[in-house]
């Protein structure tokens, strides 16, 4: 059971509503969110949900059934927007296109990417500074002193800015310079992170565990929005499975399932999701008649210098015809089936 408290709710008319609930035998864990207030009740037993629905300082009581209760539809009909400012909003009428390299290596680099993702009119450039490498002896990232250089010429150019962030001391370095908190799928369930990053008043992708069902995706969500932080975008990009010819297999299903399950819009990343430049393009377009509200690719002006991920990234040419025909087939899709995609 959900219960979304009245801004005006005295502490006495809550005190009497945190009763009545636990009278009905539920436990209510309170959430409070930059602009809204929950009261998030687990429990099973059935009961008149009048008998607390009336009381007064209550905006709205909703019985919802999925174990995920501040994520689910059940509860909010209608899909959760992103405002990044500027007029860069993350929702399913305006398809978003995130790109930029896997990691942010010098500033030449950045400087190429934003110029030409301006050029591309692609408001959101990702870049990793804190780099989670399967070997230690991997390039790991430039650090703070990267997200410097990145967001030097992204706020000069009008790009939002997201960026990975792996541990809780991260974050407090990260905010000035971040739009977005990117958690990565090795994070996924670091749920002192993600607690962390439900405290802040800044966006949250976070990325599927490529050994994660969907219902611990979910509690991966579940656990940023109780600890107050609403604006969290979920990201498709790859479980691991018994294949080996790519690098994960794109769980395409996830995206529609997503979007039935929960109000919060979904990413994919299949850059990641293949692990194969030369299907990356395909996985994109098939993620979008999916259902997705964007995407994330990696690109970079010469994949085969990158320091990480370069096999699975796209040079500028190949990002200007993915961009270009996820754009034709964005339009294509709202002329064919209006809102209802
Ligand atoms: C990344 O986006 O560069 C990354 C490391 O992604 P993932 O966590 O999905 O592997
Ligand atoms: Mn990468």
């Amino acid at each position: 059971m959900l219960i979304q408290i009245k801004e005006n709710c005295t502490a006495e008319n809550l005190e009497q509503i945190t009763n009545a609930i636990k009278n009905v035998g539920y436990k209510p864990n309170a959430v409070k969110t930059l602009n809204n207030h929950y009261l998030a009740c687990v429990g099973t037993n059935k009961f008149d949900i009048r008998s607390i629905g009336n009381l007064p300082g209550i905006k709205d009581i909703h019985i919802v059934e999925d174990s995920n209760m501040l994520v689910s539809r059940q509860w909010r009909v209608k899909d959760t927007e992103i405002d990044l400012g500027d007029g860069v909003i993350i929702s399913r009428n305006n398809f978003t296109i995130v790109a930029g390299p896997c990691s942010i290596e010098n500033e030449e680099q950045v400087m190429k990417t934003v110029s030409f993702l301006k050029e591309q009119n692609v408001k959101i450039m990702r870049g990793g500074i804190f780099k989670p490498r399967s070997s230690p002896y991997s390039f790991r990232g430039l650090g703070i002193g990267g997200l410097k250089i990145f967001h030097k010429h992204c706020n000069a150019n009008g790009i939002k800015i997201i960026s990975e962030v792996m541990q809780v001391s991260q974050i407090e370095q990260m905010y000035p310079y971040v739009d977005i908190f990117q958690v990565g799928t090795r994070n996924s369930q670091n749920f002192n992170l993600l607690d962390e990053l439900g405290k802040v008043d800044k966006p949250v992708l976070l990325k599927r565990g490529m050994s994660s069902t969907i219902s611990e995706f979910l509690s991966s969500a579940e656990y940023i929005f109780s600890n107050g932080n609403e604006k969290i975008i979920l990201c498709e990009r790859g479980i691991r499975a018994f294949e080996k010819e790519y690098r994960n297999t794109l769980d395409l299903n996830a995206i529609p399932y997503l979007k039935e399950k929960s109000h919060l819009p979904v990413f994919c990343d299949p850059s990641h999701g293949i692990g194969i430049r030369d299907y990356v393009e395909s996985m994109a377009l098939a993620s979008q008649m999916a259902g997705a509200d964007g995407v994330l690719l990696e690109i970079h002006e010469t994949p085969e210098k990158a320091a990480s991920d370069g096999q699975q990234t796209l040079n500028f040419f190949e990002a200007t015809n993915a961009f270009m025909k996820l754009r034709l087939m964005d339009q294509v899709k709202k002329k064919m089936l209006g809102n209802a995609c």
